[in-house]
């Protein structure tokens, strides 16, 4: 590990202050993910600004109905929270879904966001990649791929984003609070992480003065309906190969309104709101649930090891909807659905 300074920030203010005045300081939360890049000599900033002592941990209401949660809620204390247990269980599943009780006790929920992808390559500062070292290469593409992405990769990174909350927040339309030397501003969630293109190095459009403060969610959870599937080599403390998080609205048999957002595919959570707009109106069956499917998959394409992942999310997108619909959110034969 390299040498480091430390600062603890006295209020947002002071934190934004400190990030702008050093390029290459960083913020440190649960340092679940920071230090372990740390360690691998991938992360080497000149100070650690620790700001796990402002005042961003509450969990509130917002004029509209909906719940404003701070970036240092812990990610155990928000899966659990009755307000997100209750009218965002789509949520509080990908979230369980995700690491272990231990860490998710350190993860914050700003920190979430930021984690980095866990190509292996990535971690690797033997071999060649873009992400780590703009311009030396990509190792994936030619390399073992299997975890790696099947949408929006580009020839310079087809690293995917780990991470399991981030594809509910994207399903549920959050938006991320920041605030930096400009002042406060909203990003609306599919405007926060970025495909890679040709700046892999460059996983959100967070700016390099800001610092999240929270995430805002709006009033519509699809409580009644919802699954977050999650397939992975171990059951337990894995990253997903492919993840959906699905919410209906149904009346009667027909869908009212319809998310869906997949995870493990692509560098940022993927979400096509054609095959939204397609759900919606459907009926609720096994043929809508295939159209979205192919609608959300068209330009998928493998690089050999990965090939698996487009059968295995069509089939992903077909069960977690299936499941949704029955309102059993949990993993279930999908016999049912006609
Ligand atoms: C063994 C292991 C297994 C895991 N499994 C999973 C899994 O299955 N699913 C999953 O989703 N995740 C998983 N994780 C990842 C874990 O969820 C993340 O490491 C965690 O959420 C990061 O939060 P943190 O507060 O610890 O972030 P930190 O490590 O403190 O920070 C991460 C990044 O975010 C930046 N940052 C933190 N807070 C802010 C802020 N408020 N504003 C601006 N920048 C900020 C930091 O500068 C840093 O760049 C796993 C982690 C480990 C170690
Ligand atoms: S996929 Fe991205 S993170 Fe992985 S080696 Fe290639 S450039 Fe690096």
């Amino acid at each position: 590990m390299n040498n480091f300074e430390y600062a603890r920030a006295s209020d947002v203010a002071d934190a934004v202050r400190r990030i702008a005045a050093d390029p290459a300081a960083k913020f440190i939360a649960g340092g679940t993910n920071l230090i372990d890049l740390m360690k691998e000599n991938v992360a080497r900033p000149s100070r650690l600004i620790d700001i796990t002592h402002l005042p961003l941990d509450k969990v509130e209401e917002t004029k509209d109905g909906g719940l404003r949660i701070g970036a240092l809620v812990p990610n155990s204390d928000l899966a659990h929270h009755p307000q997100i247990e209750a009218r965002y269980p789509l949520l509080a599943s990908a979230i369980l879904a995700g690491a272990s009780q231990q860490l998710r006790n350190m993860a914050s929920t700003g920190g979430n966001l930021l984690q980095r992808t866990r190509c292996f390559y990535f971690y690797d500062t033997t071999t060649p990649c873009n992400k780590r070292e703009p311009g030396s290469g990509c190792s994936a593409i030619e390399g073992i791929n299997r975890n790696h992405a099947i949408l929006g990769t580009s020839e310079h990174c087809i690293a995917t984003h780990p991470s399991d909350m981030c594809v509910a927040l994207a399903a549920l339309e959050a938006r991320v609070l920041a605030t930096g030397k400009g002042g406060e501003r909203s990003i609306a969630f599919a405007d926060f992480h970025r495909l890679p293109v040709d700046t892999p190095q460059t996983d959100s459009n967070l700016r390099a003065d800001e610092i999240i403060t929270a995430v805002e969610l709006p009033p519509k959870g699809f409580a009644g309906n919802y699954s977050y599937l999650k397939i992975r080599d171990r059951l337990s403390y894995a990253f997903a190969l492919v993840s959906i998080a699905a919410g209906l609205e149904l009346e009667g048999g027909t869908i009212k309104a319809a998310r869906l957002a997949l995870g493990g595919v692509a560098h940022k959570p993927w979400r096509v709101p054609e095959a939204e707009a397609q759900l919606s109106g459907a009926p609720a069956t096994r043929e809508s649930f295939q159209r979205a499917a192919e609608t959300v998959l068209r330009g998928a394409r493998g690089f050999g090891h990965n090939d698996f992942k487009i059968e295995l999310a069509r089939r992903g997108i077909l069960r977690a909807l299936a499941q949704a619909a029955r309102g059993t959110p949990q993993s279930q034969s999908d016999k049912r659905i006609k």
